[in-house]
C-alpha cells in the first residue's frame, strides 16, 4: 500500500531542471553587449553591434563614396558590408524588443501564478515564453534551459521545497526490515526460473486525494514561506483507490481497478449509468474509498483471472485484506502468491520502488497544468477521476515504457542483469516545449501538453484530455 504521506518523500523525483544545471544553447542573447562579437553572414569578420552602429551612422550622415567609407573604417573591406550590417542591426533591434516582450508575459504570468499560490516549474516558464514567442511570430525565440536560468537569475527566482516529510525507523528496526527484505527476495529468486516472465505479477493499491498538487514551486526569492494553494473544499478528504498489476517481462495489465468513494458503499442507479469507461478499467466503490475483502475478489475475479493464462507468481504486500490464501483459487491455473513483508515495500515491492512514483508524476502534470492555465476542467468529479487514470494506464501501457518497469523489478532486486537507459515518464512524455498540438493545427495556437508515448505526436491538453491519444 502506497500512502501520500510516503509520497511527499519523493519530491526529488519531480523534474525540477535545478540551477546547476548549465547549457550553452543560447540561441537568443536577451542583453545587447556591446563586446559581443557577430559573425556576420556575407562578411569574413565579426563585428560589435556599436561598431555596425557606428559605420551605418557615418553612411547615413552625408553622400559619402565607398572609398571614404572604408578610409574611416578599414574592417569593412567591401560595398555590401553596409547593406549586410543595416539588415543586422535592424533584425537585432526587433529581436530585441521581442525579447522584452517574451520576457514580460512569462513574468506577469509567474506573478500571477505566485499570487494565487500556484505551483510553477521551470517547464512552465518555458512553455510561456513559447506561446507568446509564437503569438507575435518570434521564430528564431528557443525558450532554452539556459534562457530559463537567466530569467531565474535576473528575476531572483529560485526553486523551493514546500514540504518535507520523512518517516524515520529507529536503527534495530531497519536491521530487521532489511533482513526480512532479503529473506523474501531469497526465496523468490529461488523461484523466478519455474515461471514464464509474462506470469511473474506484482500488484498493488495506490490511494489518491481528489486534489493533488505539487510540492515544489518556483518562487520568489527571499519569501520566507513557500505556500502552494490547496483546495480547501471537502474534496481533499475524500480519496479513492487504483489497483494496478505489472509484469516481470515489463508489462502494465489490463485491466485495472479503480475504488471510488462513495458513502453506503455502492453507486447510486443514476451514477452508475453514467459512469464513464474507456474500456481499460473495472470500477467499483466503497465507503471510505479503500480497498476491502470483497473488492479484492472481485480484483481478482476481473483483473487477475483473465490474465492468468498459465501458471502465474503473484508479489503483493502483506495488507490484511488480501492475507487469505483462497482468495485467488481459480479453476485452471494456480497463482503462487509471495508475501512481501511489512515495511520493506519501499524496498522491494517495484510498484513503490519506481513505478507508482511515474504514474504520479503524470497525475500531477494533468492537476497542475489545469490549475496553472485555469483550464475549465472539473478534475474532481467521478468520471473526470476515471478518465485521467484511465488515461495514464494506457500511455503507461506503450511498449516504451517496457524497459522502465523491468528497471523497477531490477532495482527491487529480482532481476540481476539490466541493461539500461531507459525513459521514464518525464523523457518520454513532457520534455517537449516546442512543437505544437498536430491535431486541428489551425485552433491550437496553445501550448502542448504531452508528446504520445505511442505515436510519438504532440497534443495539447485539450485533445490528450479528449482521448485523441487514447491507442
Ligand atoms: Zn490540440
Ligand atoms: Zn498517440
Amino acid at each position: 500500500m502506497d500512502s501520500f504521506a510516503i509520497d511527499f518523500q519523493d519530491t526529488e523525483t519531480l523534474d525540477f531542471v535545478d540551477s546547476e544545471v548549465v547549457d550553452d544553447d543560447l540561441s537568443v542573447n536577451l542583453y545587447d553587449d556591446e563586446f559581443q562579437l557577430y559573425q556576420i553572414e556575407g562578411t569574413r569578420d565579426s563585428f560589435t553591434l556599436e561598431y555596425m552602429k557606428d559605420v551605418l551612422a557615418f553612411v547615413d550622415s552625408g553622400t559619402y563614396s565607398f572609398n571614404t567609407i572604408q578610409h574611416r573604417f578599414r574592417r569593412v573591406r567591401h560595398q555590401r558590408y553596409i547593406s549586410r550590417f543595416r539588415e543586422y542591426v535592424n533584425q537585432q533591434g526587433t529581436t530585441s524588443v521581442k525579447c522584452k516582450e517574451v520576457t514580460n508575459y512569462t513574468m506577469q504570468k509567474f506573478k500571477n501564478a505566485r499570487e494565487n499560490l500556484l505551483p510553477v516549474h521551470d517547464i512552465d516558464l518555458r512553455r510561456w515564453a513559447m506561446d507568446k514567442a509564437r503569438e507575435i511570430q518570434f521564430i528564431n525565440f528557443n525558450a532554452s534551459r539556459a534562457w530559463v536560468l537567466n530569467l531565474k537569475n535576473e528575476n531572483k527566482i529560485v526553486s523551493r521545497k514546500i514540504t518535507h516529510v520523512v518517516t524515520r525507523h529507529n536503527e534495530r528496526d531497519q536491521q530487521a526490515i532489511m533482513s526480512s527484505a532479503t529473506n523474501f527476495l531469497n526465496e523468490i529468486n529461488g523461484k523466478i526460473a519455474n515461471y514464464n516472465k509474462d506470469y511473474i505479477f506484482n500488484t498493488d493499491q495506490s490511494g489518491f486525494k481528489y486534489t493533488f498538487y505539487s510540492t515544489r514551486t518556483l518562487s520568489n526569492a527571499g519569501e520566507s514561506n513557500t505556500s502552494v494553494l490547496v483546495d480547501s473544499t471537502n474534496a481533499t478528504t475524500h480519496s479513492f483507490t487504483i489497483q494496478v498489476m505489472i509484469s516481470l517481462s515489463g508489462k502494465v495489465m489490463e485491466p485495472f481497478y479503480i475504488c471510488l468513494q462513495e458513502s453506503g458503499g455502492t453507486f447510486g442507479p443514476r451514477v452508475s449509468q453514467n459512469l464513464f469507461n474507456p474500456g481499460n478499467c473495472v470500477i467499483n466503490c466503497s465507503n471510505s474509498g479503500k480497498m476491502t475483502k470483497q473488492l479484492v475478489r472481485h480484483w481478482g475475479e476481473q483483473c487477475l483471472k483473465p490474465v492468468c493464462e498459465e501458471n502465474s507468481l503473484l508479489l503483493l504486500d502483506s495488507w490484511t485484506g488480501q492475507s487469505d490464501n483462497n482468495l485467488f483459487n481459480f479453476d485452471n491455473v494456480v497463482v503462487e502468491i509471495g508475501r512481501i513483508p511489512p515495511k520493506t515495500t519501499p524496498l522491494i515491492q517495484p510498484l513503490d520502488v519506481y513505478f507508482f512514483r511515474q504514474w504520479k508524476i503524470f497525475v500531477r502534470k494533468i492537476y497542475d497544468r489545469v490549475a496553472l492555465d485555469k483550464l475549465d476542467y472539473d478534475l474532481k468529479n467521478r468520471n473526470s477521476v476515471i478518465r485521467i487514470h484511465c488515461l495514464i494506464h494506457n500511455q503507461l501501457k506503450a511498449p516504451v515504457f517496457q524497459k522502465m518497469i523491468q528497471y523497477a523489478w531490477f532495482k527491487s532486486g529480482y532481476i540481476s542483469d539490466f541493461e539500461g537507459p531507459f525513459q521514464n515518464v518525464n523523457e518520454v512524455c513532457f520534455d517537449v516545449i516546442a512543437e505544437s498540438c498536430v491535431i486541428d493545427l489551425s485552433q491550437c495556437t496553445k501550448g502542448v501538453f504531452i508528446r504520445c508515448a505511442y505515436c510519438r505526436n504532440t497534443l495539447c491538453f485539450k485533445h490528450f484530455y479528449n482521448g485523441r491519444c487514447f491507442h
